[in-house]
């Protein structure tokens, strides 16, 4: 229960990744502020979950709606805790074609909106005495080969953002960390490798596959495997831990299992 009494946004709560740190953080006893697009998700979310966790339309590409979440989550007794979380692939385009407006969206969607969530929680922390911010990085921020090019570039960018903002943010006891996941099985993935709907038995197969390939720990990664990273990065275990991540990838960025 390290998040008893506590009040935590989540954004892309409504599915993968973000609604298993929501699902986490509920059950470690915090009040969850749940942002995405996907109204239906949202609300399903929220209406299983014993009140705990809370459904608030927010596009992460609209300033307004980003602060209004904070707000929504502050005016319960403080915003304790922030997940900027939401995403989606971006542009697939190699820098060679890509258009000026496919950059700047993935750039909005991936980057921006991770600089707004701590731009608006951030003088709500400092104004209640400290909070932890955690942010969705990828390990396409730290290698070729995993993303695209216009998404890789932006999730380098949440980690640099990342360590700017621990250091900003410090003389208020704000913490703001990052994780990097690896392959984990969610939407973004499937749809990545372009398997979707009726086709998701097959796509256990692939990723079974490139789990075996590429992850020394030979699994796919599930989105409880991030949850689990980010519920300690945004709890008082890490009360000495800011400005870093943790990669969560099965050991993916230290290269394939030895043979010999
Ligand atoms: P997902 O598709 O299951 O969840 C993403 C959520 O974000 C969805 O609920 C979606 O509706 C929401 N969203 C998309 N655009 C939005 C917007 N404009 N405003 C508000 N919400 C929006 O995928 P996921 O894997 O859980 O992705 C979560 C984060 O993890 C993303 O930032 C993604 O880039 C990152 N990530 C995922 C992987 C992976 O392998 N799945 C790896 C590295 C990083």
């Amino acid at each position: 229960m390290r998040f008893a009494g506590k009040n935590a946004v989540v954004t892309g709560g409504a599915s993968g990744i973000g609604k298993a740190t929501a699902l986490r953080l509920a059950e470690e006893g915090a009040q969850v502020w749940i942002g995405d697009i996907d109204e239906a998700g949202g609300r399903d979310l929220a209406e299983t979950s014993n009140g705990r966790i809370h459904f608030q339309r927010t596009d992460v590409m609209q300033a307004d709606d980003i602060e209004a979440l904070m707000q929504a989550a502050d005016a319960a007794g403080g915003l304790n805790v922030v997940f900027n979380n939401a995403g989606a692939g971006g542009s697939r385009d190699p820098i060679d074609q890509i258009s000026p407006d496919d950059w700047d969206r993935t750039q909005a969607l991936l980057l921006r909106s991770v600089a707004l969530g701590i731009r608006y929680a951030a003088p709500l922390m400092i104004a209640r005495g400290g909070g932890a911010i955690v942010n969705t990085a990828s390990i396409a921020a730290l290698q070729t080969g995993a993303a695209p090019t216009a998404y890789s570039v932006a999730k380098a960018g949440v980690l640099h953002l990342t360590t700017m903002a621990a250091a900003d943010l410090s003389r208020y006891d704000i913490r703001v960390n990052a994780v990097c996941p690896g392959f984990i099985t969610t939407n973004i993935f499937t749809s990545a490798l372009g398997i979707s709907g009726d086709k998701r038995t097959q796509a256990n197969g692939a990723i079974g596959h490139i789990a075996t390939r590429a992850q020394p720990l030979q699994r796919a990664g599930r989105a409880e495997d991030i949850a689990a990273a980010v519920a300690y990065l945004a709890s008082d275990d890490a009360s000495f831990v800011t400005g870093t991540h943790i990669t969560v990838d099965g050991g993916m960025t230290i290269g394939p299992r030895h043979s010999w």
